[in-house]
């Protein structure tokens, strides 16, 4: 464990009798499941009953592959597996290496600085510029496969230990985000499989589904968050980051089966009772600010008003053009 006090050269987590797969993510597959398993302190005894008594498939299956991301996160409704693509579980890593990156970079330490008065906090071009070339590989998982250029770009596996909260920080975020989608895809197997299962279903009642799997999911989460609040932010930024990595997808934010994306981030921060400071705001207007950008949307973050309310300016934008 010499790596956790190391302060310069570079680190690199990959052993290869432990790690399966070959993308620099399959580091953190472990730990995904670790921290889903501990997900609230009584978590860990609910889920062994549950399992039992919903003939939940025990593990969760990483479909491994160099290929593109042929599909997000999914239950099946047969043997109730749960199943990741590999190539999807580095798109997030690389979602939320980016959105906290230039986050970081572009609105919380120029104002950390303002107040102090010098550059205490220092801003890196270089930093920053790879964080947005991490985030163009990242949409480009979507639509055809590349390997990570680990000598150059971010990575969870190798990197130097002189830029280790660019990459562990993160990591904390990306593993909150993968116990939101598994606590959604939980929900799922636990109260709507069933029915599903039993009977012919309107859309209106796989919304109805979805609203109840992002809120369960967030509940379970919250009462995951310790009383000293040492892991709160990782848990507000990941179900944060977790929703905003959906958007890339697709220049539309409205589904059949799902409530518009832009709802379910509006709910979720709500749910998170979060405070005017908190920095979910600003990655959000990041994140939807990176989404406008893509497919040239045009939204326009409103520079005078506080993150908060920026946010909501820009989901207003966002409801009128889809009216
Ligand atoms: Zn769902």
């Amino acid at each position: 464990m010499e790596w956790i006090l190391k302060t310069k050269g570079i680190i690199n987590h990959y052993n290869e009798k432990i790690h399966t797969g070959t993308q620099p993510i399959r580091i953190l597959n472990h730990m995904n499941v670790y921290m889903f398993t501990n997900t609230h302190p009584d978590f860990a005894t609910e889920l062994e009953t549950t399992i039992d008594e919903n003939k939940i498939s025990k593990t969760i299956n990483i479909n491994y592959g160099e290929t593109k991301i042929n599909r997000t996160p999914y239950i099946k409704n047969d043997d109730r597996a749960i199943h990741l693509d590999e190539t999807f579980l580095s798109y997030l890593w690389c979602v939320c290496h980016s959105i906290y990156t230039i986050y970081i970079q572009e609105i919380d330490f120029p104002k950390s600085n303002a107040k102090i008065g010098h550059e205490h906090y220092k801003l890196d071009g270089e930093i920053l510029a790879k964080a947005y070339q991490l985030f163009d590989y990242a949409k480009s998982l979507i639509v055809v496969f590349t390997k990570w250029d680990v000598e150059n770009l971010p990575n969870p596996e190798i990197y130097l230990a002189e830029n280790r909260n660019y990459i562990e920080q993160p990591n904390g975020f990306y593993t909150e985000a993968i116990k939101f989608i598994l606590c959604h895809e939980y929900t799922h197997a636990i109260k709507h499989i069933d029915k599903v299962n039993a009977g012919v279903y309107e859309n209106s009642h796989f919304i109805e589904f979805e609203k109840e799997a992002d809120f369960d999911a967030i509940e379970l989460m919250k009462k995951g968050i310790f009383p000293n609040k040492i892991n709160e932010l990782y848990v507000q930024i990941g179900i944060t980051i977790g929703i905003l990595s959906m958007f890339f997808f697709k220049a539309k934010t409205n589904g059949t089966r799902h409530p518009n994306t832009e709802d379910r981030l509006v709910t979720a921060l709500e749910q998170l009772n979060l405070d005017v400071n908190a920095p979910s705001w600003g990655l959000a207007l990041i994140g939807l600010r990176l989404w406008s950008d893509q497919f040239e949307l045009n939204l326009k973050i409103d520079e005078k008003l506080d993150d908060k309310d920026a946010f909501y300016h820009l989901i207003k934008q966002i409801k009128d053009m889809n009216a």
